[in-house]
C-alpha cells in the first residue's frame, strides 16, 4: 500500500472549545472564522486531492497577533496549519485533521522598498504578483515567478522554498531572502529581518525556516533583494524532434545567449495536446514531440536581438530545432509563456492527478518519462513530462479519471527507487508536505532526517505547527 495515501492517526491534541473561541474572537474580532461555508476553500488543497476538517479559520494582521495565537495554541496543545494561498502541491497547506488554520491573507502591507539596492520588505502575506506589480513601477522585478503567482504568497514561496521560472537566472530563495521575521511555536518573535546582502555573525538562522514548510514558525516578513526590471524581454517558443536535441539546444543557448539567458523550460507533446483539449490553446508552431521556451532578459535591445538572432540561425542551421516563433511585444510574451505556465490547470481538467517534482542529472530527465510510460502501460489516463530544464527539474504528471489506489500503488515507489537510483532529489521544489513526507530517506541520509527530528523538537516540542507533514510518521 502507498505510503502516500493514508494519513496517520490523529495526534492527541485538544479540540477546539468554547472557552478557545473566546479567546480567538477577541483577539480577532471579525477574523475569527468558524462559518463551515467559509471554511471550505481552506480544508481543500489547490489539486482537490486532500481535505481536512478543520473548524477554525484564524486572519491576524500582525506579528504580534501571531504571536498571541501561537503561545496561546502552544500552552493549550491546540495543533496550527500555517496557510498561504493555498497552492502547494504536496497537501502540505490544509489540515490533516481538525488543526486551526492560520491564514496569512490579511498580513499583505509593503514595509520598506530601496530602490537603490532594490531590497523588498513586506509582510508574508503579499501575493507574489501584487509584489511584482509594485516593483515593476519602480523599476525592479521579484527574483521569482511562477504559474501561480495570481494566489500565492511570498511567505508561502519562502516556506515552500519556491523555485520557478527565473530560478536558472536569479537562483533559488535562499540566496535572495536577505531576511525573515517569524514567530516561533511559543509565541517568541524571532528578528532575523535583516536587509544586508552579507551577515557572517554566527549561524544564519533565517535559512532554517526557508523550505521548513510551516513546521518551524510562522513567517510573518520578508526582505528579499529584487533584479532591475530588464530593458529587453525576448520569448522564443521551438520545437524539436528528440529530447537529446532539446538538452544540445540547451548547450547551445548556454554558450550563445550567456548572460541574457533567463529561462529555459519544456513541455512534451502530451502537455500540448492537454492544452489544446482542456484550455483551447493553440500550438503556436508545427506540431513536434518536444517544445522548448527560452526567455532572456538584458538591458539592452539591440544587443540582445543580435544574440538571439544568431542563436536561432545556429539552432536552425544544425537541425537541431525544426521550428520556432519569437516574441517581443508583452501581448505575444504572455501567451507563449502560457503554453508553459498553463500545464498545471490543463492536467487538473483532464483527472486526478499525481504529480512527481523530481531533480535529476538533466540528461536523465525525460528518460524516467519514457520509462514510467512504459512501466505503467495502458493503466494511466496521461503520463506527461514538462519542466525547468536549466535546473534539471521535471514534472513528471500522470493523471487518471478518479483517484485510483491500484494505479497509485504501480507508480509509487517505482518512482521514488528510480530517482535514488541516479542520485535524484524525489521533491526538486514542491515540497514534502503530506503526500511525500515517508519518502524522505530516498533523499536524504537517515543521519540528516534524525537531526532534522532534534530541530523540529527543539523549535516545537509540543509538534503543534503543521503536524502530519514534512517529516516521516516514524519521527514527530
Ligand atoms: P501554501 O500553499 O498556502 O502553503 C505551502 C506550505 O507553506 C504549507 O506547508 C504551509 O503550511 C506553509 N506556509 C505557507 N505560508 C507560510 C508562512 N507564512 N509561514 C510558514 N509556513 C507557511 N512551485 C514551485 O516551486 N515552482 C513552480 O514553478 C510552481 N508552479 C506552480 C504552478 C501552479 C499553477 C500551482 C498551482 C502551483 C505551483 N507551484 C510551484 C507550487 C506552489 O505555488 C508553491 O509551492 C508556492 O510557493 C506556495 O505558496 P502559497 O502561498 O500558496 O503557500
Amino acid at each position: 500500500k502507498s505510503l502516500s495515501d493514508t494519513p496517520p492517526p490523529r495526534r492527541p491534541f485538544s479540540r477546539v472549545t468554547e472557552e478557545d473561541l473566546t479567546f480567538f474572537r477577541t483577539l480577532l474580532p471579525d477574523r475569527t472564522i468558524t462559518d463551515p461555508d467559509l471554511l471550505e476553500s481552506s480544508n481543500v488543497d489547490w489539486l482537490k486531492s486532500v481535505k481536512g476538517s478543520s473548524e477554525v479559520l484564524l486572519r491576524p494582521q500582525t506579528t504580534e497577533e501571531v504571536s498571541q495565537i501561537l503561545r496561546y495554541c502552544n500552552s493549550h496543545n491546540l495543533a496550527v496549519n500555517p496557510q498561504g494561498g493555498n497552492t502547494g502541491l504536496v497537501g502540505g497547506s490544509v489540515p490533516v485533521y481538525d488543526e486551526i488554520v492560520l491564514s496569512t491573507s490579511l498580513m499583505n502591507n509593503i514595509l520598506h522598498f530601496d530602490d537603490v539596492s532594490g531590497i523588498l520588505t513586506c509582510q508574508s502575506g503579499c501575493i507574489l504578483e501584487n509584489l511584482s506589480l509594485y516593483l515593476e513601477e519602480r523599476g525592479h522585478i521579484m527574483p521569482l515567478d511562477l504559474g501561480a503567482k495570481g494566489s500565492c504568497q511570498i511567505g508561502g514561496n519562502v516556506a515552500t522554498n519556491a523555485g520557478g521560472l527565473r530560478l536558472l537566472r536569479y537562483g533559488s530563495l535562499h540566496g535572495t531572502v536577505l531576511g525573515l521575521e517569524v514567530v516561533l511555536a511559543d509565541g517568541r518573535v524571532l528578528d532575523c529581518l535583516s536587509t544586508l546582502r552579507k551577515d557572517n555573525t554566527g549561524y544564519d538562522l533565517k535559512q532554517l525556516f526557508i523550505g521548513s514548510e510551516g513546521t518551524l514558525g510562522v513567517i510573518t516578513a520578508v526582505s528579499i533583494l529584487c533584479p532591475q526590471k530588464p530593458k529587453s524581454i525576448n520569448v522564443v517558443f521551438l520545437g524539436c524532434e528528440t529530447f537529446e536535441q532539446l538538452l544540445k539546444t540547451f548547450q547551445l543557448s548556454r554558450r550563445m545567449l550567456g548572460e541574457i539567458l533567463s529561462a529555459y523550460e519544456f513541455l512534451d507533446s502530451e502537455c500540448l495536446n492537454l492544452l489544446k483539449t482542456h484550455l483551447k490553446l493553440h500550438n503556436p508552431i508545427s506540431d513536434c514531440p518536444f517544445y522548448i521556451v527560452i526567455e532572456t532578459q538584458g538591458s539592452d535591445p539591440n544587443h540582445d536581438e543580435e544574440k538571439l538572432h544568431n542563436f536561432l540561425e545556429q539552432a536552425m542551421t544544425s537541425s537541431l530545432v525544426v521550428d520556432g516563433t519569437v516574441a517581443t511585444e508583452e501581448g505575444k510574451i504572455k501567451a507563449l509563456w502560457s503554453m508553459r505556465e498553463r500545464i498545471t490547470e490543463a492536467l487538473r481538467h483532464d483527472g486526478f492527478t499525481y504529480k512527481y517534482d523530481i531533480s535529476l542529472p538533466v540528461e536523465r530527465i525525460y528518460q524516467l518519462v519514457t520509462d514510467m510510460r512504459q512501466h505503467l502501460g495502458g493503466r494511466a489516463k496521461s503520463v506527461v513530462g514538462y519542466g525547468h530544464v536549466g535546473d534539471g527539474n521535471l514534472h513528471l504528471n500522470i493523471t487518471s479519471p478518479a483517484k485510483n489506489p491500484t494505479l497509485l500503488a504501480a507508480i509509487e515507489p517505482f518512482v521514488y527507487e528510480w530517482t535514488a537510483k541516479f542520485q535524484g532529489s524525489i521533491s526538486a521544489e514542491h515540497g514534502l508536505g503530506l503526500k511525500k513526507r515517508n519518502y524522505i530517506h530516498y533523499s536524504k541520509s537517515s543521519q540528516a532526517v534524525a537531526l532534522m527530528g532534534t530541530i523540529k523538537a527543539m523549535l516545537d516540542p509540543n509538534g503543534i505547527l503543521n503536524p502530519y507533514k514534512t517529516l516521516p510518521d516514524n519521527l514527530k
